[in-house]
């Protein structure tokens, strides 16, 4: 019998980052040739995805839906509101992640490598480097798009000067150039925008976070180049908003609309404890708040919202 397969998998909604993440890391180990392991996908692909697999000609992953009895590589996510169902009943081997780090318990010791940089990408690619694994053109073009989609083309104050360097390497290895290739992504975003039902457009890049006692909070973001569109659609968006929480018994959901050229996020807000939302950013006028040099959710609105949270302290249950 040969060794178990391993799935190398992300976060659900999957995102690019996580999509070419999981594709490059099992591409890695297949080339050091220790384990039988094979990328995987937690969901469907968005537009930006497929079409930066197609561009560079590189397939579409597995796609799993229950984490039960796997053995498993994480990319790109560790709390498990984020994770495949049933991620307690998997065997996690490894995490690679570039978030806070999250609530996902494991019985054993792992290798579990977390940095704050602006793409999980960017540490994978850093491994080939790190161990003398050539980096062939393709992989180095969708980690080199990984890197310009989670940093909105380097303007998310998430950006590190790693992110930079390794982005600038992979670019020449791709022999692409990283900035028209940036904007080519952002206006495919943009494009699928126009579009998606208000369903699609909270839950597209949506991930709950547990913020203790049971306080589940969902924080959906959505990238845009003229904010005006989706402003057209507040009504529609915010009851779609309502009925999501309802359905999915969390707190608060919240819809960050970013607004790419103008570097600033519009907040919407549905939910209980409006109080909390007010303290970590500013007063509601109509269920918003607008956040000028907002971009990362995991930055700029997650830390604050959490503070918030634990300040009132835990209540008795
Ligand atoms: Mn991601
Ligand atoms: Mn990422």
């Amino acid at each position: 019998m040969g060794p178990r397969r391993v799935y190398v998998v992300g976060h659900r909604n999957p995102d690019t980052d996580t999509v070419c993440s999981a594709i490059a890391y099992a591409e890695l180990e297949r080339c050091l040739g220790e384990r039988d392991v094979v990328p995987a996908r937690a969901g469907e692909l968005d537009a930006e995805t497929a079409h930066v697999l197609a561009r560079f000609g590189v397939p579409v992953p597995e796609l799993l839906t229950d984490a039960t009895g796997l053995d498993l590589i994480l990319v790109d996510h560790s709390e498990v509101g984020q994770a495949l169902p049933h991620i307690e009943r998997a065997n996690v081997l490894e995490i690679w992640e570039h978030h806070r780090i999250g609530d996902l318990r494991l019985a054993k010791p792992i290798f579990f490598h977390c940095e704050p940089v602006g793409a999980t990408a960017t540490l994978i690619a850093e491994q080939y480097f790190a161990r003398g694994v050539p980096v062939a053109a393709p992989m180095a073009g969708i980690l080199l798009a990984s890197i310009l989609s989670d940093t909105a083309a380097f303007r998310s104050p998430t950006v590190t000067a790693k992110d930079r360097d390794v982005a600038a390497r992979l670019a020449l290895l791709a022999e692409v150039e990283p900035q028209s290739f940036g904007e080519e992504l952002l206006r495919i975003k943009a494009r699928a925008m126009d579009r998606k039902s208000a369903a699609d457009i909270v839950g597209c890049d949506f991930k709950e976070f547990d913020f203790g006692d049971l306080r589940r909070v969902g924080i959906g973001q959505v990238q845009v180049m003229q904010p005006g569109a989706i402003d057209q659609r507040k009504p529609e968006i915010l009851r779609e908003m309502r009925a999501r929480r309802d359905a999915g018994g969390l707190v608060q959901l919240i819809l960050m609309i970013t607004d790419v050229p103008g570097e600033s996020s519009v907040l919407w807000f549905v939910g209980e404890r409006r109080e909390l939302f007010e303290r970590a950013f500013g007063a509601l006028v109509d269920d918003a708040v607008h956040l000028p040099g907002c971009m990362s959710r995991k930055k700029q609105v997650v830390p604050p919202l959490e503070e918030a949270f634990a300040a009132e302290g835990v209540e008795p249950c």
